[in-house]
């Protein structure tokens, strides 16, 4: 069971990228521990206030103004109920993290590292990758997503000794929250599930807005063929609000999009641009624009290059003006959110719903990997 108890804690850099010379640190005495460069510092009030400050080479710690020690880390060490909560002038509230926090610095900027178990992490996550107000059912799905996406990404930031970053690079992280009952019920209703492909690995748990009613597979966004991300019809997501959207652009600006994209590019001979009433249509998901005879354009460069909602959409040129019509918002690939969403309002359950997205996978408990890894 070695295994699990390994990855039953996640370290998350927290306030990454912000570039922070200092913050102040607050809470109650308790049960908490605190480390100066790993010797414990005994402290006689109930509560506490400590502002860290980074040096270009080292933290200065001040209790409530007075200075208590230099030091390369410091370290909160508290307990899966142990709340700290972190202040600095630009935040607009105080952001309050369970567990322990460990401070080091480099080059006057400080990197706080938060410590805590994985099931203590996804509530706020889900806060703030889904929102509040959602449905139960459907937390339940984002909660598999998102402790099966922490799992297969702990070496993301190996470079940096953590495992993920709290920005959108890998999963928005906030900090503790329990101002849903619906979300951290999800969490313990599902509590070590993850889903594993017909290998037992753990899968990529790619999810988007709204794939307009189909998704992608991944090799036509990714170049790599994932078994369970597999392009399917879905009906749920069709009538929502990111379900549709439309873009007019000149076909100048088309044809310097295709430019760059298509080294010996020219206009005359643009599909689209060609009569004056050329269009590109999609009736269901292609993976390319065929610009002419030699050249096609994967449809991620267009939406990359056009920063467009999505890659499906048809397209009709109109007296130098080029009119996009297209379905759904997001990469496209794995499960599409509202039409998640919709199925958990229709009553389907999350097991259904990750299935209806993800194909031959199986949703089970973490324990059940291990089993299998020590049976090899
Ligand atoms: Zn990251
Ligand atoms: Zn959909």
């Amino acid at each position: 069971m070695q295994l699990h108890a390994s990855i039953s804690e996640v370290k998350i850099g927290i306030l990454y990228g912000m570039n922070l010379t200092e913050v102040t640190v607050s809470g109650k005495k308790e049960n908490v521990k605190f480390l100066i460069d790993s010797v414990q510092f005994h402290l006689n009030q109930e509560s506490y206030t400590i502002k860290i400050v980074a040096t270009h080479d080292s933290l200065k710690l001040y209790l409530h103004d007075s200075l208590i020690g230099v030091a390369k880390t410091f370290k909160i060490e508290g307990g899966n109920y142990q709340t700290t909560r972190l202040l600095h002038p630009s935040f607009k509230n105080e952001k309050i993290y369970r567990g322990s926090i460990l401070f080091t610095g480099n080059k006057g900027f400080l990197f706080p590292v938060n410590i805590l178990d994985i099931e203590d992490y996804l509530p706020g996550v889900l806060e703030a990758e889904v929102g509040i107000g959602r449905p139960p059912e459907y937390y339940k799905v984002q909660a598999i997503i998102c402790r099966t996406y922490t799992l297969s990404h702990l070496r993301r930031h190996e470079m940096e000794e953590f495992n993920l970053c709290d920005k959108e690079h890998c999963q928005v992280f906030k900090g503790f929250t329990n101002k849903s009952a619906d979300i951290m019920q999800a969490i313990e209703k599902t509590e070590g599930v993850v889903i594993v492909d017909q290998e037992f690995s753990l899968i990529t748990a790619a999810f988007h807005a709204n794939c307009g009613g189909q998704t992608v597979n991944s090799e036509d966004i990714w170049n790599k063929k994932l078994s369970y991300l597999r392009s399917i019809t879905d009906t749920f997501c069709i009538r929502q609000k990111s379900a549709v959207w439309s873009k007019e652009i000149s076909s100048d600006k088309w044809a310097a999009c295709m430019q760059k994209l298509c080294s010996n590019y020219s206009a005359a001979t643009d599909t689209l641009l060609l009569n004056n009433e050329g269009s590109f249509l999609q009736f269901s998901r292609k993976r390319d624009y065929p610009l002419n005879q030699n050249c096609v354009i994967p449809l991620k460069d267009i939406r990359n290059g056009l920063g467009l909602r999505s890659t499906y959409f048809n397209a009709h040129q109109q007296n130098g003006h080029i009119l996009l019509s297209g379905r759904g918002f997001g990469h496209g690939a794995g499960l599409c959110q509202d039409g998640a969403i919709r199925m958990s309002k229709l009553g389907y359950n999350y097991k259904s719903i990750l299935h209806f997205y993800y194909q031959n996978v199986s949703i089970v408990h973490l324990d059940k990997i291990d089993f299998f890894r020590f049976d090899e």
